[in-house]
């Protein structure tokens, strides 16, 4: 097949990035990780000196001078603002406390949601995953789903993904953030994140993520 995208959505935590990733994988497909790019630009503008809850204009003003670029070569690929490498920074605290802000704005979104179709038309063959990638950017991909997990198991992940990255946790804290992170993303008014109608919904909490991998490649194969 020339064409087959796969969409994955979700709150923070569901386990989309290790399940796109290792999805695409399976399948010989590309992954494209939609939040880096919302991580990338509150990157840059928070390096600018940026505050990206009330300067609103200067954040759309970066998205739109400031192109981002994945090296495809690398895996996972790895994120560009012009010839800086900012993949380091984007799981950094003051990027993820700041980012849903910066994916609240229309402005940000217009350039994140082309530069996502671009991608999608250079690099058809995708596994993506974000919050609005079934509903927004590709409402005609090939096989849609919706991943969610309750609040505490999706702390957990997370606070095991930072352990392995060497930093130090409190999952309690984690869990206030992701929270906070769900009711900003889901109650915005642009591009909400939302289960798309027709996208298979699955509850990973009490999954393994081999489980969770296993059940999707088994629904993909099935409908293409
Ligand atoms: O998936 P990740 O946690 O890296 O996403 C970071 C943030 O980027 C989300 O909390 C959300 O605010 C935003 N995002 C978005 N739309 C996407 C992907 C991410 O609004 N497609």
């Amino acid at each position: 097949m020339d064409r087959l995208i796969v969409t994955l959505d979700g709150p923070a935590g569901s386990g989309k990035s290790s399940v796109a990733r290792r999805l695409a994988q399976r399948l010989g497909l590309e992954f494209l990780d939609t939040g880096a790019m919302y991580r990338g630009v509150t990157a840059m503008a928070l390096q600018r000196g940026i505050d990206v809850a009330h300067e609103p204009f200067y954040v759309v003003e970066l998205a739109r001078n400031c192109p981002l670029r994945f090296d495809w070569e690398a895996d996972p690929p790895r994120l560009y603002v012009r010839d800086q490498d900012v993949t380091d920074r984007l799981r950094d605290p003051d990027v993820t406390g700041g980012v849903s802000d910066v994916a609240a704005l229309p402005g940000v979104r217009d350039v994140l949601v082309r530069e996502q179709q671009q991608i999608g038309r250079d690099h058809p063959r995708l596994v993506t995953e974000g919050r609005d990638q079934g509903s927004v950017v590709f409402p005609d991909a090939d096989v849609k789903f919706y991943l969610d997990a309750n609040a505490t198991v999706r702390a957990q992940r997370r606070a095991a993904q930072l352990r392995e990255a060497g930093r130090s946790v409190d999952v309690a804290q984690i869990r206030k953030q992701i929270l906070q992170r769900d009711q900003k993303d889901s109650s915005r008014a642009t591009a909400p994140l939302i289960c798309p109608e027709d996208a298979q919904r699955i509850d990973t909490s009490d999954m393994t993520l081999d489980a969770v991998l296993d059940e999707l490649e088994r629904r993909v194969r099935e409908a293409v």
